[in-house]
This record gives C-alpha cells, sequence and structure tokens, in this order.
C-alpha cells in the first residue's frame, strides 16, 4: 500500500510534530524524529556497499570515459529506483536527468547532484588508490589508520570513508539513493514530483549549464530547486544555505620598457610596472580593506530580520581569527557572515619580474594582477567591472584589452590591458520563500533543533542559471563534514555525517509540499 502523505500531513502539520505519534497512524508515526533516525541508522549500514561502489568508478571530468562510465551508472541507478531517465547533449558531457512522478504530486522539486570530481594526484593519497575507497579511524596519536572494510559493518560516527568525491559529491548522491530505497521499502511515496539534474562538469565550473538549462527549459521546469551539496557549518549541525556569491574575474597588466632592462642602466629612467601596478591596485582600497570605489557597495543594506539571521549563525570568530593566524581583519562589516553579503575585490595573484633563486636586477617590461570579484545579488557583474576599468582609468592609465603595439605605447604615458570573464551571478532565496519554508519544516521535525539558515556561502556555485533562466528559488541543503579535504588529496567523508544526510534526507521526502 503507498501511503499518501498529502492529506495526512497537511492535518499533522496544523498542530506540533510531536502529535504525529499521537494521531496513532502507524505509517505517520515513522516519521517523527526518533523514527527518520532509526530509518537513517538501518539505511547507512545497508547502503555502505553503494557507498563503496559510486566511489569506486574514476570520475575526473576531464576525461571522457570517466564520464561515461558515471553516466552510465546513474542511468541504471535512478532506472532502478522507478525513474525514466534522459540524456541532455551538451557541446561536452551531458547532463542527465532523471524523473520520477507520484499519484497526486502537485509540486515538483528539481535536485540537484554533482557526479565528477577533481583531479587526483594518487602519490598524495595515504591508500592504494583514490578511487579505492578506505575505511580508517583515527589512532590514539589522532592519526588516520586504515582499517578493514569489514569493520563498517559496526562503524562508528567518527570512522571516515576516504576517497575521492566521498564528500564532493559522491556522497550525498549515495545518501539520496539511500534514502529512496528506504521509503520504497516503507512503500511511502513523497507528495512532490521529482526531478534529478545531475551534473558531470561540476568541477570544471559546469560550462555547458547556462547553455543546456535555456535550452530545455520545458523538460526542465519545477517549482523549486534543492541542491544536495557541501559541507555544514562549521558546528556540523543541520544547516541550509539560501544562497552563493557569483564570480568574476579581472587580469589587469601594466607595462615598463618593451623588455626587461638592466636596472642599473635604466632605472631612474624606465618607468617600473610592478610600481605602477601595485599604485593602481592600492588606490582601490583603503588601510582596513574596504574598496574605496564609489558605488561599489550600492544597493546592499540589511533590515532588521536579516541582521538577526546573520546573527543567530553560530560562528566562533575568534577561533577562526586564530585558526588562519589573522592579528587583525578587513572592516567592511562587523562580522564574518556580514562580510560576505558583501562584493569584494581580492587580489588572488601578482607576477613581475623574478623572485628568490631566479631574482635578477632588472626593470620588469610587466606587471600582473588577477582579480577575483565575488558576487552578490545587489551587484550587477558589468557594473562592478565597469567601476573597476573606470577607477584604473582615473589614475591615468589608458586601458585597453589588448597587448599594446608600438604606437600604442608611444602614445599613453601609462597603459594597462583589462580583461574580464563574468562567470557566474550570485542568487539568493528568501528565507520566508515556500521552498525555505519548507526545507526549515522538515529539518525541524527530523532534528528538532532550528537549521542553521546561511543567508549567502562565500564560496561560487553554478546554480544561478536554474535560478535566473527557470526562475525557480533554490536552497542548498548541505551534509558532508567541513574538514573532509573536498578539491585535496585525502578526501573523505565521516560516517556520522553519512547517516544523518540520509536522515536529512529522508526528512524531506517526508515533508509534504
Ligand atoms: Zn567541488
Amino acid at each position: 500500500m503507498k501511503v499518501r502523505l498529502h492529506g495526512l500531513f497537511s492535518r499533522l502539520c496544523a498542530v506540533s510534530m510531536l502529535a504525529i505519534t499521537i494521531v496513532g497512524a502507524a505509517e505517520a508515526s515513522e516519521f517523527n524524529a526518533f523514527a527518520l533516525s532509526a530509518l537513517a541508522k538501518d539505511y547507512a549500514q545497508s547502503s555502505f556497499p553503494l557507498l563503496r561502489e559510486i566511489l569506486s568508478i574514476p570520475n575526473d571530468a576531464n576525461r571522457p570515459e570517466d564520464v561515461d562510465a558515471n553516466v552510465v551508472w546513474s542511468e541504471s541507478a535512478f532506472t532502478k529506483r522507478g525513474f525514466s531517465t534522459q540524456r541532455i547533449a551538451t557541446a561536452e558531457a551531458p547532463l542527465l536527468l532523471a524523473t520520477r512522478e507520484h499519484a497526486g504530486a502537485e509540486k515538483t522539486v528539481l535536485i540537484y547532484l554533482q557526479i565528477d570530481g577533481q583531479p587526483v594526484d594518487p602519490s598524495r593519497w595515504f591508500q592504494a588508490s583514490p578511487y579505492t575507497p578506505a575505511l580508517k579511524q583515527r589512532d590514539a596519536a589522532g592519526e588516520w589508520q586504515q582499517i578493514p572494510w569489514a569493520a563498517i559493518d559496526n562503524y562508528d560516527d567518527e570512522m571516515r570513508v576516504f576517497a575521492r568525491s566521498a564528500s564532493d559529491a559522491k556522497g550525498p548522491v549515495a545518501m539520496f539513493l539511500a534514502s529512496l530505497d528506504a521509503l520504497a521499502d516503507k512503500n511511502i511515496e513523497p507528495n512532490f514530483n521529482i526531478k534529478v539534474i545531475m551534473d558531470f562538469e561540476e568541477e570544471l565550473g559546469s560550462p555547458n549549464l547556462p547553455q543546456a538549462v535555456a535550452d530545455n527549459r520545458e523538460l526542465l521546469s519545477a517549482d523549486m530547486l534543492v541542491i544536495f551539496d557541501g559541507p555544514r557549518h562549521i558546528t556540523n549541525r543541520p544547516t541550509l544555505t539560501f544562497g552563493a556569491r557569483g564570480i568574476a574575474t579581472v587580469t589587469l597588466t601594466t607595462y615598463g620598457p618593451v623588455v626587461a632592462q638592466h636596472s642599473g642602466h635604466f632605472g631612474n629612467y624606465a618607468p617600473n610596472p610592478a610600481l605602477r601596478l601595485a599604485q593602481v591596485l592600492a588606490s582601490m582600497k583603503d588601510d582596513e580593506g574596504r574598496v574605496t570605489i564609489p558605488g561599489f557597495y550600492d544597493g546592499i543594506s540589511f533590515d532588521d530580520a536579516t541582521r538577526e539571521i546573520l546573527r543567530a549563525v553560530p560562528d566562533n570568530e575568534e577561533e577562526i581569527q586564530e585558526r588562519l593566524q589573522l592579528g587583525s581583519i578587513d572592516k567592511v562589516a562587523g562580522s564574518y557572515q556580514e562580510a560576505i553579503q558583501y562584493p569584494s575585490l581580492n587580489i588572488r595573484g601578482m607576477q613581475s619580474g623574478w623572485i628568490d633563486e631566479k631574482v635578477r636586477t632588472i626593470v620588469p617590461g610587466w606587471a600582473r594582477a588577477e582579480i577575483d570579484i565575488r558576487l552578490v545579488l545587489e551587484s550587477d557583474p558589468e557594473r562592478l567591472i565597469d567601476l573597476v576599468r573606470q577607477h584604473v582609468r582615473e589614475q591615468g592609465f589608458f586601458v585597453t584589452d589588448q597587448v599594446p603595439d608600438k604606437t600604442m605605447r608611444m602614445a599613453h604615458e601609462k597603459i594597462a590591458t583589462f580583461t574580464y570573464e563574468n562567470s557566474y551571478q550570485s542568487f539568493r532565496t528568501d528565507f520566508d520563500s515556500e521552498v525555505g519554508q519548507w526545507l526549515r519544516s522538515a529539518l525541524e521535525r527530523t532534528f528538532e533543533e532550528d537549521p542553521i539558515q546561511i543567508r549567502m556561502s562565500g564560496g561560487s556555485i553554478p546554480i544561478s542559471p536554474f535560478v535566473n533562466t527557470l526562475g525557480i528559488p533554490a536552497v542548498t541543503v548541505p551534509t558532508v563534514n567541513r574538514d573532509n579535504n573536498q578539491h585535496s588529496p585525502n578526501e573523505n567523508l565521516r560516517l556520522g555525517n553519512y547517516r544523518d544526510g540520509i536522515r536529512t534526507m529522508l526528512g524531506i521526502l517526508t515533508e509534504p509540499l
């Protein structure tokens, strides 16, 4: 018998969730916090072979044969679970869409899963292969020691599985499949339709995603987007993330003599490009890290309710500063959470001449800075880029997007080459949106505590095409441990987080919409 959640839950939700057990429906009682926890425990245990299997398939997005193996595996995994699957062709790797409709459903939830992983350097992994999952626990000295895989039959929360993509983001894929299995075994269907969009190029920045979304609006249409990716807040408590900053990048080059010159012969005569670059960069910010270019922070303000939500995030800033060994912090905002609500202007690298053992006595020919601008919803990327370019101009530079030739060099006192790329926009969903309220309610019922609500994550994810092109709100549900070494050697997933991730997804799948 399929249990229809809709009517049952709209009644139940009107009263306290604790009332579920009192109502007496055997099926409904399975969904209180206690029951979800027990179910998650069972299905964490029974899905370890699935987790091991998915992590054993190499998934470097740069390798077409890896992509193909993962597409095939995903098709099979979702077909087995009653989904119809469809490849969405792009210029490179396809996207995979898996759809399952449920009787009586009125809404459709689009779920984003990432299958590919960062490239690996096996020599830096302390195990046979990054694609051979290793079970490890800490010894008395705090060092990770591999233990036989069979020990997972009696796992404890602090054990971890080490493998590429254990956390980013095949772990969440396995959690999602395990929670689908748990509900199927209980004959329970969500009261909403599910579309799962699988990305096999996330680690490459999803270069083909925006076009694919634009070309397949109808196919991908949904009421909301849920992203199962990323680590929880550092306290490892249930977390919801309502937005992510976007990113644009700028490359800025200044010029001296056409080729590097002897600093004895030409120092005091040939202008130094490194100094010019330093001067123009230094003019962009004040001594406390605030961008001084007028208009850069325009449009950003918080109401009291937002301030309260930012304040409620349990960051330990003393600990952050101690960990990063920061004797001072930038004064863009009053707190860490507030700081990431603003666009940032960051020098991510600089080069001119040579240093260390290659240092030489020259006036260099050029100097270059790579800059990233993290975007927020209020900041139109083109406008910010224009502001920065105009600022460079105001420092007396002739600004071009070309490498200057001799004619150009002779015609201007100071030249800067300015090129940029607007990678992706930010997104930010209202806390009180339908998807926000729905997920909050699911997590409150599942964990019997208020989730930590992050208004904006500092980093960028390629989700804005869905939000902007499909016009649907998106919220990220992170599940994995923050210290998971994602993108690095020895990536891992804490088994307590794996189980709690299944619990989270069970809570969401059983939350009526
Ligand atoms: Zn990643």
